[in-house]
Parts: structure tokens; C-alpha cells; sequence
């Protein structure tokens, strides 16, 4: 019952700690790294609040040190993921209708758990099972979480004031009804935030969801469920359900109530959904929303005007940051000849300087690949790098998996702009330069925009207005998030809406209203206080 407009608390980005050594934070996460990694964690699902172990089980092995053994996580039968699908329906009754004070006191609560007591855990899940460094865990984990939590509560309520227009005797009122059925979220293993982020944005707005983690997040996906439950989310709104995704989503997809699919993963896995639920349309009660945020090759371009040190920077830190594992990662750059071999001569320097290990060692810039198939595929295409006459390997280069699935930051140089690595995402810490002659910019342009099916993050570098200006209208459909001299990666929920168009997703835009509209069905509701007696309108006398 409200009895009053309620504002929430203004949201603000939560302040990145530095984990410098000796801080606080530090000593605590490497403290809670230590005993989680020496620890044994059993990772049951969850549906309907209660523990499900099916003891078919896999185990979950930190990427940098493959042979360790840090738990295991129960993975379902065809029968669990029915009961997730009923569950969710029972509880929606109750949660669909409890006032949305409500709803936004939990996931305020959680926010600032996170903050606290939770922040040391979250990071060190995400450190030891997805091999993020602190700094890298503690702004996914740790800060865009709980700006997610803090911008969505806020972001509810401003769709909520936004109300139609009354002429005089009537009130028009718009309600933001949850969809009808459940939503089905399925997130991917780089992002912690995105993960807690997929169910939470459309339980927020009043949605059920069952929930299928990433296989290789089941560890950080364990503490999200711990936060959700201890901030007093209430059983059934969120099910969690881990294994095989081919019979989760069969057997999700050909439920009639299924009504939102909230993905973020690979573009070919959400192109394949897509499809699925296009097949089994005339299965569902109502229209499914599809929101994914998908693949990516995300592009640098400089100008001859640019400053070389920032483009060097803008590629080592957007390109080897977590291995090259973020979504909006560098992975081709265009450069004019005339400033290359500065460009080259800082990347050079820099990219020396870059340690690589377990996040356990602060100092190591560069963790591992998060499993052996990814490994494999990023060292093949590295390999046929060093064979190719239109390639060549000029840093980085080696890899080994005898511990953890280490790759050198590599550098390769392309003479040809469509060579492979300038059009395939790998999703691994390699990033594929072509050198243009400085008066074909303007083609260049159109290589950029032209060259893969994505469009997700693309950073341009340029000194001169005239050609940031020609630059962003040349490549105004080739990224959902554009950079002007600055890096493509790191957006932040409340300032850098994320998202991207083409095959890179559906640009809903995490992290803003335009994904939570997706997760209501708006009710129009008209109210005539005199209604009228007579039918005749004056045109028919
Ligand atoms: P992935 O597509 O392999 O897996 C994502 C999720 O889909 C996982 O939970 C996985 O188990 C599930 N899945 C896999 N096959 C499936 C199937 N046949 N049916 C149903 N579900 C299935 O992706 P990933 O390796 O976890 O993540 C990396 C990918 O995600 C990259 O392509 C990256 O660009 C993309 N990504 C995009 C964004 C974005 O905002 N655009 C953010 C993060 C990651």
C-alpha cells in the first residue's frame, strides 16, 4: 500500500577502491582469495529457495591453475528445470503485485552489501573462477553491480513518472505491468555484473526468471544468489539452474509462458534462440520479448593528427585488459603509416612491461584465458599468424596451458584488412593492426565500417575537429558505443549506456530505462468521470 510518491535515493557510481598494497581492501580480498581457494565450495541450484544438489556434478578449476579444484557446482535434469519454470509461475502472483517500494528496498539492500560485507567475496569468486585481476574484478564485480542495483531503482521510478496527458473530465493513467509468464536469462562468463544484472533487471520490474549462469561463473554466481537472498529476495523469483543449455533452453523455449529471453553471450548462441523462439511462436500466450547484447570486433582508428602515446595506451590497456575477454576488448586497429613506428615504439614499451600470471599476484597485469577451448582457438589463430604472408606476429605470440591457460598479449600486423584476425572475434588478449597511407583515411573509414558484422565499441583518435566530426557521421552505425580519443572499453552504468547494433546485439542498452521498458507491458487505463448519455454526435443534427 503507497501512501505517499516516493522519491529513491539519488544513485551514484559506486568509488573504485585501489587496492593499493597495504590498504585494507587489499589485505581482505587476498585473505578471502586465500581461504576460498584452499576451500572446498559445493554449489547446489536453487529453485524455489531451496538447495537442489542433483550429485551430477562438475567440478570448478581457477583458469590460471587448471588442475586445482576449488568446488563443483549440480547441473539439472530435464525435470529441474520444469520445476524452475512452475516455481517461478507460483511466485509471480505475489511478487508481481507487492508494491515496487519494495521490490527497490531489496536490491538497495543488496547494493550495499556489496558494497560491504559482500565486496571481498564477489571479488575474490571472480578473481579465482573467471582469473580477473583485483582491479578488474573490483570494477565488474564489486562496482558496476552495485551501480546496476542503485541506477535500475532509479531508472524504474522515472519510467514510472512518465504518465500520458489528461483531457478535461478524464484521467488517463499508464501502469508498467510485469510481462505475463516468466523471463529466461541466460548470462555469459565475463562480466559478474552482467550476470546478477540479467534476472535482476527484470525482477525489478516485477518479472519471475529462471536463471542459467555460465558454467564457468558458477562460483561468483553463488555469492549473487547469497546477496539476493540475504538482501530478502523472496524464493521463486529468481531460479538458478546450471548444465546442459541445448535442454535448458529446449525445454524453457517450448514453455507457453515463456515470455523474455534477457541474454548476453555469443551472437551465433543468440542468433540460434532467436530462431528457436520464431519456430515455437504459436506455442506462447504472448509475444516474447528478445533482448541480447552479443559478440563484438571492436575497433580503433587513428588520424595522423593523433597524439601516439594515446593510441598506444587506448590499444595496450583496450585490448589486454582481462586477456581481451571484455566484449567491447580492441581487437583490430587502424593506423596511418606516418605515426606507426611511434605508435610501435610505445606499444613495444609497453607491452614488455606487462606481467602475466594469477590474479593472487597483484603485479600480474594479465591473467589466463577462462578455459582450454578458448585457449585453443586463440592459439590456432595465432599460429596460422605466424605462417600467413599477409601477417606477422610482431609481439607476443606464445601461450602454454601446462598450468593455466596462459596467452601473451600479441600484436599482429595484417597487410590485408579483411586477414582473419581483422574480422573474427577471438575474445582473447590479441589485437590485429593494418597500416593505411595517411591520405586514404577517409577509405579507411570504410574498411572500419565495413569489414565485420558487429558494431559494438570502436574508439576514433584525431586532434583535428573537422575529422572527428567526418569520422563519427562515417561510422555512425558501427558501434553502439563510441569513444572519441579514448579507449572502447570500461563504459559505466549512469554515464555510458552499453550496448551495440548489427549482429552485436539488440542495443537495449544495459544498464539503462530503454532494457527495463523491455521487461514491462504497459496498461493504459482511461477513466471518464461523466460518461456520456447520449450517442448522437453533434455532426449527425
Ligand atoms: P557463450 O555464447 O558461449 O555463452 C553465453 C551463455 O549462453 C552461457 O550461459 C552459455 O552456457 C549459454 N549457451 C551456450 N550455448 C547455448 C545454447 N546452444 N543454447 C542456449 N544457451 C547457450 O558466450 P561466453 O563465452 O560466455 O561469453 C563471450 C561472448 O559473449 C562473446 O561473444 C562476447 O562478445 C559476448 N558478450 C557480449 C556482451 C555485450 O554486452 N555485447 C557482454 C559480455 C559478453
Amino acid at each position: 500500500m503507497t501512501r505517499g510518491f516516493f522519491n529513491v535515493p539519488v544513485a551514484t557510481n559506486e568509488p573504485v577502491k585501489s587496492y593499493k598494497a597495504n590498504s585494507p581492501e587489499r589485505n581482505e580480498v587476498l585473505a578471502t582469495y586465500k581461504a576460498m581457494y584452499n576451500g572446498k565450495v559445493d554449489i547446489p541450484m536453487h529453485i524455489n529457495g531451496e538447495e537442489i544438489k542433483t550429485g551430477n556434478i562438475r567440478n570448478i578449476t581457477p583458469p590460471h591453475d587448471h588442475k586445482h579444484i576449488v568446488g563443483q557446482y549440480h547441473i539439472a535434469e530435464k525435470t529441474h528445470v520444469e520445476s524452475a519454470i512452475s516455481t517461478a509461475l507460483a511466485a509471480r502472483a505475489a511478487w508481481s503485485s507487492v508494491s515496487w517500494m519494495e521490490r527497490a528496498s531489496i536490491f538497495l539492500k543488496a547494493a550495499e552489501l556489496l558494497a560491504g560485507p559482500y565486496r571481498a567475496k564477489m571479488n575474490a569468486a571472480t578473481m579465482i573462477a573467471q582469473s580477473k585481476n583485483v582491479f578488474q574484478a573490483e570494477i565488474d564485480a564489486a562496482c558496476e553491480m552495485i551501480d546496476f542495483f542503485k541506477f535500475n531503482v532509479q531508472y524504474m521510478t522515472d519510467i514510472f513518472k512518465d504518465q500520458p496527458a489528461s483531457a478535461p473530465g478524464i484521467w488517463n493513467r499508464v501502469e508498467y505491468r510485469p510481462l505475463e509468464g516468466f523471463v529466461y536469462a541466460i548470462s555469459p562468463f565475463n562480466f559478474t555484473s552482467i550476470a546478477a544484472n540479467l534476472p535482476a533487471a527484470a525482477a525489478l520490474m516485477g518479472n519471475v526468471v529462471v536463471w542459467k549462469p555460465s558454467d564457468h561463473q558458477a562460483y561468483s554466481a553463488q555469492v549473487i544468489v547469497d546477496l539476493f537472498k540475504e538482501a530478502g529476495l523472496p524464493d521463486g523469483v529468481i531460479n538458478v539452474v546450471y548444465g546442459d543449455p541445448v535442454m535448458i533452453s529446449d525445454t524453457i523455449l517450448a514453455s507457453p509462458d515463456f515470455s523474455g529471453l534477457h541474454f548476453t553471450g555469443s551472437t551465433f548462441v543468440f542468433k540460434e534462440l532467436w530462431k528457436q523462439i520464431g519456430n515455437n511462436i504459436h506455442t506462447y500466450k504472448t509475444y516474447p520479448r528478445i533482448v541480447g547484447e552479443t559478440g563484438g570486433k571492436d575497433f580503433i582508428w587513428a588520424h595522423n593528427s593523433a597524439n601516439p602515446l594515446q593510441i598506444a595506451t587506448a590499444i595496450t590497456r583496450g585490448a589486454f585488459e582481462y586477456q581481451g575477454q571484455k566484449c567491447s576488448a580492441a581487437s583490430r586497429a587502424y593506423i596511418p603509416a606516418s605515426i606507426w613506428n611511434s605508435v610501435k615504439e610505445h606499444l613495444t614499451n609497453q607491452v614488455n612491461e606487462l606481467k602475466m600470471g594469477s590474479p593472487e599476484d597483484t603485479s600480474n597485469f594479465v591473467n589466463a584465458v577462462i578455459h582450454e577451448g578458448s585457449f585453443d582457438k586463440i592459439a590456432s589463430y595465432i599460429d596460422a599468424a605466424k605462417k600467413d604472408n599477409d601477417a606477422e606476429v610482431i609481439l607476443g605470440g606464445n601461450y602454454d596451458k601446462s598450468v593455466g591457460y596462459f596467452i601473451e598479449p600479441t600484436v599482429i600486423l595484417a597487410k590485408s584488412p579483411t586477414y582473419a584476425t581483422m574480422t573474427t572475434e577471438l575474445f582473447g588478449p590479441v589485437i590485429t593492426i593494418y597500416i593505411y597511407e595517411d591520405e586514404a583515411w577517409e577509405d579507411s573509414l570504410k574498411l572500419v565500417d565495413e569489414s565485420t558484422e558487429y558494431a559494438l565499441t570502436g574508439a576514433i583518435f584525431s586532434k583535428d575537429r573537422y575529422i572527428v566530426e567526418k569520422a563519427s557521421k562515417a561510422l555512425e552505425n558501427a558501434a553502439g558505443n563510441f569513444y572519441i580519443n579514448d579507449k572502447p572499453t570500461g563504459a559505466v552504468v549512469g554515464q555510458q549506456p552499453f550496448g551495440g547494433a548489427r549482429a552485436s546485439g539488440t542495443n537495449d542498452k544495459a544498464g539503462s530505462a530503454q532494457n527495463l521498458l523491455r521487461w514491462t507491458s504497459v496498461r493504459l487505463i482511461k477513466e471518464t468521470f461523466v460518461s456520456p448519455e447520449d450517442y448522437k454526435y453533434p455532426f449527425l443534427g
